[in-house]
């Protein structure tokens, strides 16, 4: 059994996603939203931000993939759409981490297409120091160092990914 060092506690979470959600309330005020999900890892951030948040909030999900074997192969491959419209939406991407930026510059390019009101990004957690894509999230949770991260919808290789805080496995 690997030894899981805590990096961000659930009652750190919990906090950061109160002001997230207290700062997109203020930003968004008497508007509906859209938050379009990436699956697997955001799913457990999407959910848990939706819930603090008063506007009327629609739904999308969409999986892409980057990773295997717990590394960024460079190439972001679509492996489920959306099936709803976004035009004229004000569409917010949620993201579990944003690394090379690949995965969202994809996104961000794939979606423009579609016609939103508007499009950002909210990020749980960045690694700014791993950036390839000149991308970044307008809604960070919190800014982290080059550590491969688990838990709170992160996995290792499908694993782990229902711990309710964010950890790293010490080497
Ligand atoms: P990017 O395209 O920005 O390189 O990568 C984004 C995706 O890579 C994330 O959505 C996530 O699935 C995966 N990823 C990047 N860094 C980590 C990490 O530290 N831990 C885990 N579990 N996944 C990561």
């Amino acid at each position: 059994m690997r030894k899981i060092k805590v990096l961000i506690n659930e009652e750190q979470i919990n906090k950061r996603l109160d002001e997230l959600a207290k700062q997109l309330m203020e930003e968004y005020k008497g508007k509906d939203l859209m938050f379009l999900c990436i699956l697997k890892g955001s799913a457990f951030f999407t959910v848990e931000l939706a819930k603090r948040i008063k506007n009327n909030i629609q739904f999308e999900f969409i999986e892409v993939s980057s990773y295997e074997n717990n590394e960024s192969t460079g190439k972001v491959k679509l492996n489920k759409d959306i099936t709803g419209s976004i035009e004229g939406k004000n569409v917010i991407i949620i993201e579990d981490i944003v690394d090379t930026g690949r995965t969202l510059s994809f996104l961000k390019e794939y979606l423009l297409q579609k016609n939103p009101e508007s499009l950002k990004i909210c990020a749980l957690l960045d690694k700014p120091s791993r950036r390839i894509a000149a991308v970044e999230a307008d809604y960070v949770g919190f800014t982290i160092e080059n550590k491969f991260v688990i838990g709170y919808g992160l996995d290792d290789e499908q694993n782990y990914r229902n711990l309710n805080y964010i950890g790293y496995v010490e080497e």
